[in-house]
């Protein structure tokens, strides 16, 4: 699975729709500083599902939709789309290519699509478990990341190596077949209780 494009509209500090292409090999974004070279790593976090503002380096979510300039005026929502080479299918779909966007307007709505149809953030999430693209996977590596990395609890390490390995798919699947199991014993007993008041 490779990346083979980024698509903006409206974020950040692109106004206009822009496509940045990624051939097989290196691709290497060079520019003079503040022209915008690291708003198109956010945008890839952003997609995958970021929800810390901080992390993009802004305040409010609201930071991502491109703000104005003295010669051009605001816009009214932010969209980014990944578009992924699937012929390998790592991505647990049919289609050879996977396209991803996140929108977002000034009014916080907010919206995802998986090829064109639209979904939760949810099923973003799980489509992207244990590819090692999701937001929290290793595919965008930050500034002082690797030092963080180094230096960070063996039980946070782990997650990393977990995600690598390909378990957190299944890791997710039983915390929640287990909050479902408690919430179950926990109606089995109020039957439990009202079958031993009327008895
Ligand atoms: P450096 O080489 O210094 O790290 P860079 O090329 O990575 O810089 P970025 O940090 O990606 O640059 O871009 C910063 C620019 O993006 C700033 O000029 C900032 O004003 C602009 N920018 C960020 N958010 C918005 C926004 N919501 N609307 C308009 N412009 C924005």
């Amino acid at each position: 699975m490779e990346l083979k494009r980024v698509e903006m509209l409206g974020f950040k500090s692109f106004p206009e729709k822009i496509s940045v292409e990624f051939d097989r090999g290196i691709t290497a974004i060079v520019g003079p500083n503040g022209s915008g070279k690291s708003n198109i790593s956010d945008a890839v976090r952003w997609v995958l599902g970021e929800q810390s503002a901080r992390t993009l380096r802004g305040a409010k979510m609201e930071d991502v939709i491109f703000a104005g300039t003295q010669r051009r005026r605001p816009v009214n929502y932010a969209q980014v789309t990944l578009v992924l080479d699937n012929s390998d299918k790592k991505i647990p779909i049919e289609y050879d290519e996977v396209s991803i966007s996140r929108r977002v307007y000034r009014s916080g709505e907010s919206e995802y699509t998986v090829n064109q149809n639209r979904c939760r953030l949810k099923d973003v999430q799980e489509l992207l478990m244990d590819t090692g693209i999701g937001k929290d996977g290793y595919s965008v590596i930050g500034q002082g990341q690797i030092d963080q990395l180094l230096s960070t609890k063996p039980q946070e390490r782990r997650l990393i190596f977990e995600e690598a390995a390909g378990i957190v798919k299944y890791k997710t699947r039983k915390e929640t077949a287990i909050k479902e199991l408690e919430e179950e014993r926990a109606n089995l007993n109020r039957v439990q209780d009202i079958l031993e008041e009327i008895a």
